[in-house]
């Protein structure tokens, strides 16, 4: 069997998670990749689709919604979960809430409120994570560690949202160990609110150059584009 280049790259991926979480001694099954096919056609996304891949993640609204309405036709049947990962304007908040079954990148009330109120009931509530701007992060977007206990205790009080647990885009480093330390951080993090009382099952955290540093601090969703896809051409 000939086999796409996108789902040989799944299984590379797939491979990296392995071994990754066998050297943590962390069960495989506890880190769930997200294929972040943004700029990418919908073909690709079939192509992954194919391969086993369902979950999805998208930082463009209305690329992600066209992609999403194809997918869906070429595809009737099949259950894929979408995640937006990308700035979110307040504007914009109702499609996000309709269609996305995960939102990672809320940093603050104003856009949790409008996401709780816009969310359809009928598709139970919306899981969240909070955006982080950990120390050094590259982005401007995040809420920052001071403020993020205050904005996570709000945010869990909203009906229609599900809070999950916290997501990071650390500033890029090539060391593994140089990598690990902003990691770290956000599953400290995540560890303080815990203790504070929040039940937290999630940090979205790695990408194609630092998915292993990520598994090694506990990551549970690793965000996933370059690998899979191949390089973009804008973003
Ligand atoms: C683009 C993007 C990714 C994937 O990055 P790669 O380096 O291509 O794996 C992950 N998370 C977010 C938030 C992104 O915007």
């Amino acid at each position: 069997m000939i086999m796409s280049t996108i789902a040989h790259n799944l299984q590379a991926v797939d491979a990296s998670i392995v071994a990754a979480a066998a050297a943590a001694g962390r069960p495989r099954a506890d880190v769930q990749l997200l294929a972040v096919s943004k700029t990418f056609p919908a073909g690709a996304v079939l192509d992954a689709v194919a391969a086993g891949q369902r979950a999805f993640g998208e930082n463009y609204l209305q690329e992600a919604l066209d992609k999403m309405r194809a997918v869906a036709q070429a595809l009737p049947g099949i259950e894929l979960a979408w995640h937006f990962i990308g700035p979110i304007q307040s504007n914009k908040t109702k499609p996000i809430a309709g269609g996305f079954s995960w939102v990672h990148t809320v940093d603050r009330l104003k856009i949790a409120q409008r996401l709780s109120e816009q969310r359809p009931p009928e598709l139970g509530p919306l899981n969240i994570c909070l955006q982080v701007n950990i120390s050094g992060e590259a982005s401007k977007s995040g809420v920052s560690p001071g403020e993020l206990p205050e904005l996570a205790r709000q945010v869990a009080l909203l009906p229609n949202l599900h809070l999950r647990g916290l997501m990071a885009i650390p500033e890029p480093e090539t060391q593994p160990e140089k990598q690990r330390i902003a990691f770290r951080q956000l599953r400290e993090l995540a560890d303080t609110l815990r203790a504070q009382g929040l039940s937290l099952d999630t940090l979205s955290m790695g990408m194609s150059s630092d998915l292993g540093a990520a598994v090694m601090e506990g990551a549970t969703i690793v965000r996933i584009g370059t690998a899979i896809f191949g390089s973009r051409h804008y973003d």
